[in-house]
């Protein structure tokens, strides 16, 4: 019987899977499409991560480095699933560069895109170049290190995060009526970091609720107003402009606590965005034949197991964001659940 795991994506989820059956010494193959592992953190440029304030490398590069050194894990940069027959544990697997394997069990940790924000046309994202996505803030912090406006590279004197664009939007129909998680979080982080380096700045958060879970509570909400001076307001944006006149954006909302509307002058605004399934786990869904949320697309595991990785294909096994919205210390612990999921499944003697 083929004892080996074939671990597809090489983010958070896979990395830790990877490492987990690398130190139980299971022979492992670990497939990414980029030419770089570390998933969305690394391949995007993200800058500081919550909750630990630290950088994506300081958190993945010891995921990365025991996964490279691990003499069990083979790591395939640039390689997709193309084909997959048989059923576990007899899987017979083609890869994108021809190569051909029987696999035992297959762990899915394909990961999400950002939702794309041209779909709110209102909110004037690719027509205003001042209006920028949370993903760009933390590529200007990360390669350029200051903040600035794009139109003409000057500090603005007042900005604004626009929480859930393209999250919990029914105007979207059913498919994007998730919650981020991230999201607050990491727009609390962003706005006390810009408060620290610029208190000139003036932040604002535009919320229709803040969903700052468990212990991220008080540094990722409560800190970013009392140590650093952001302010929240509760309202629903209805349309951001731009105003030739003063050069600067306007936000467009209904205050939803004085119940009136209202309109800002912005330098700048940060739309916080939300996430979706990615195309290389919808195409590893139909190649696998895996159950998917029929709205969102995530992929669902079966209900009847109780586990969160077990999806209802023998053998198969899903963690991360391939499932919906999750952090990555969650994305880091699915991995290794589904890695020891894929052990007991194929019943393989450990080595160490
Ligand atoms: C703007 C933004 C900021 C964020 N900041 C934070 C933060 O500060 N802290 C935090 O905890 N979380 C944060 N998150 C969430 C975090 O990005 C996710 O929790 C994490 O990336 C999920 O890891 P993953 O491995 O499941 O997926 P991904 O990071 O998406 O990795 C999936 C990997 O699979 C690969 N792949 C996809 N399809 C295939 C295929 N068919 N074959 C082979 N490889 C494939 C991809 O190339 C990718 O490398 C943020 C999210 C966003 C949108
Ligand atoms: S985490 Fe915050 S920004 Fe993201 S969808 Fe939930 S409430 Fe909105």
């Amino acid at each position: 019987m083929a004892k080996t795991v074939l671990v597809i994506g090489g983010g958070p989820a896979g990395l830790s899977a990877a490492k987990t059956l690398g130190k139980l010494g299971i022979p492992t193959v670990l497939v990414e499409k980029e030419n770089t592992l570390g998933g969305r953190p690394i391949l995007e440029g993200y800058h500081t991560l919550i909750p630990r304030k630290m950088t994506p490398s300081q958190v993945l590069a010891p995921y990365i480095e025991e996964v490279q050194r691990s003499s069990s894990v083979k790591v395939k940069l640039n390689t997709q699933l193309v084909s997959c027959e048989g059923t576990a544990p007899d899987f017979k697997v083609k890869l994108s560069d021809g190569e051909e394997l029987e696999i035992a069990a297959i762990i899915v940790a394909t990961g999400f895109q950002h939702f794309d924000p041209r779909r709110k046309g209102e909110l004037g994202y690719g027509i205003f170049p001042d209006v920028i996505t949370n993903l760009e803030l933390e590529q200007m912090f990360s390669k350029e290190g200051r903040l600035y406006r794009p139109s003409n590279g000057q500090l603005p004197e007042r900005m604004a995060f626009v929480f859930c664009v393209g999250s919990r939007d029914r105007q979207l129909g059913v498919t994007n009526v998730h919650c981020c998680r991230y999201g607050c979080a990491l727009s609390g982080l962003q706005a006390s970091e810009i408060r620290e380096k610029y208190p000139q700045v003036e932040v604002f958060c535009y919320y229709m609720d803040v969903r700052t879970y468990g212990t991220w509570e008080y540094p990722f909400y409560w800190e970013p107003q009392e140590k650093y001076g952001v302010r929240y307001v509760r309202g629903r944006i209805a349309e951001i402009t731009y105003s030739h006149s003063d050069g600067k954006l306007r936000i467009k909302h209904e205050d939803t606590i004085v119940k009136r509307p209202a309109e800002i002058p912005m330098d700048l605004v940060v739309l916080v965005l939300g996430m979706e399934p990615s195309e290389g786990t919808k195409k590893i869904a139909r190649i696998l034949d895996l159950a998917q949320d029929p709205d969102s697309q995530f992929l669902i595991p079966a209900q009847e197991s109780g586990s969160n990785v077990i999806s209802p294909k023998a053998g198969v096994f899903i963690a991360g964001a391939c499932k919906g919205p999750i952090d990555i210390e969650s994305s880091l612990s699915e991995g290794e659940a589904a890695a020891v999921e894929a052990l007991a499944f194929i019943g393989a003697k450990v080595t160490v």
